[in-house]
C-alpha cells in the first residue's frame, strides 16, 4: 500500500516572513488529517525559517533543486549535503522549468536523483511532455526517455525510496488539467517502465501527477489506481487552498 504524498512547489515565491506566515495558518488546517504525507519545497533562502515553523509537526521539507557534488567550487551551487543539513528529506529534480529553461539533460538528472539518495533524500524526479509531442502521439517515447536517462544510476535496492512525478508541461501552470483518465494512461506507463527497470519495487514507488492541481480536481484524481499524490505549484502558495488539496478533499 503505497502511501500518497502530496507535495508544493513554491517556485520562487516567498520571502521568510511570508513563509512563516504559511506555516503558521497551514498546520492547524492539516493536524489531523493522515490522508497523506505532506511536503514543502519552498525557496532555498526560506529554507531554514520555514524548518523551524514545521518542527514538531509531520510535514516534510524539500529542496527544488540540487547540485550532484558533496562540496568545492561550484559557485552558487547547494549540495544534498546541505539540504539534508537543513533538514530536507525530499528534493524536486528535472522539473520542466529546470529541463526548459535552465537546458536540465537527463544525464545531469540522473546524477542529481543519485547523489540525494546518496545524502538521504529522496528524489522527486519531474517527467513530463509538451504539447506538441502529445499531439504528435510522442508520450511514450517522451516520458519513457526521460524517466531512462533520469533514473539511470539509481540501484534496485533504493528504488523504494523513489518519487516520480508526472507533469505534462501543457499542464503547469495554465489551468489545464489532465482528465483522471489521461493522467493514468500515462502513470500505468510509468508504472510498467518502473517494473521493467526495478521489478517488484516498482509497486512500492510513487507516482505523483502535477498540472494545475487544486482542490476541485484532487479527489477524482487520486481515484486512479496509479496516482499516489500531487506536486503542486500555484494551488501551493494559499494555506487554505493547499490544505485541501493536502487532505485530499474536494472544495
Ligand atoms: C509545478 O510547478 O510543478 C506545477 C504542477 O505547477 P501548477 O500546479 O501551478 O500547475
Amino acid at each position: 500500500m503505497r502511501q500518497p504524498i502530496i507535495a508544493a512547489n513554491w517556485k520562487m515565491h516567498k520571502l521568510t516572513a511570508e513563509a512563516t506566515a504559511f506555516a503558521e495558518s497551514f498546520l492547524p488546517l492539516v493536524q489531523d488529517s493522515n490522508a497523506a504525507e505532506i511536503v514543502l519545497a519552498p525557496p532555498f533562502t526560506a529554507l531554514a525559517t520555514l524548518g523551524a515553523a514545521l518542527k514538531g509537526s509531520a510535514v516534510q521539507l524539500a529542496g527544488q533543486n540540487v547540485y550532484p557534488e558533496e562540496k568545492g567550487a561550484f559557485t552558487a551551487e547547494i549540495s544534498p549535503q546541505m539540504l539534508a543539513d537543513l533538514g530536507c528529506r525530499y528534493t524536486i529534480v528535472g522539473h520542466s522549468e529546470r529541463r526548459t529553461l535552465f537546458a536540465e539533460q537527463d544525464d545531469f538528472i540522473a546524477r542529481k536523483a543519485l547523489a540525494l539518495l546518496d545524502a538521504g533524500i529522496r528524489p522527486i524526479v519531474c517527467v513530463g511532455e509538451h504539447l506538441e509531442e502529445r499531439e504528435a502521439g510522442r508520450i511514450e517515447e517522451v516520458v519513457g526517455g526521460q524517466l531512462r536517462g533520469s533514473l539511470a544510476s539509481i540501484p534496485t535496492g533504493k528504488a523504494s525510496e523513489l518519487v516520480v512525478a508526472y507533469e505534462p508541461v501543457w499542464a503547469i501552470g495554465t489551468g489545464k488539467t489532465a482528465t483522471p483518465e489521461m493522467a493514468q494512461e500515462v502513470h500505468g506507463f510509468i508504472r510498467k517502465e518502473l517494473s521493467e527497470r526495478f521489478g517488484a519495487s516498482a509497486e512500492e514507488i510513487r507516482i505523483q501527477y502535477g498540472g494545475s492541481v487544486k482542490p476541485e480536481n484532487i479527489a477524482d484524481l487520486m481515484e486512479q489506481p496509479d496516482i499516489d499524490g500531487a506536486l503542486v505549484g500555484g494551488a501551493s502558495l494559499d494555506p487554505t487552498s493547499f490544505a485541501r488539496v493536502a487532505r485530499l478533499q474536494r472544495s
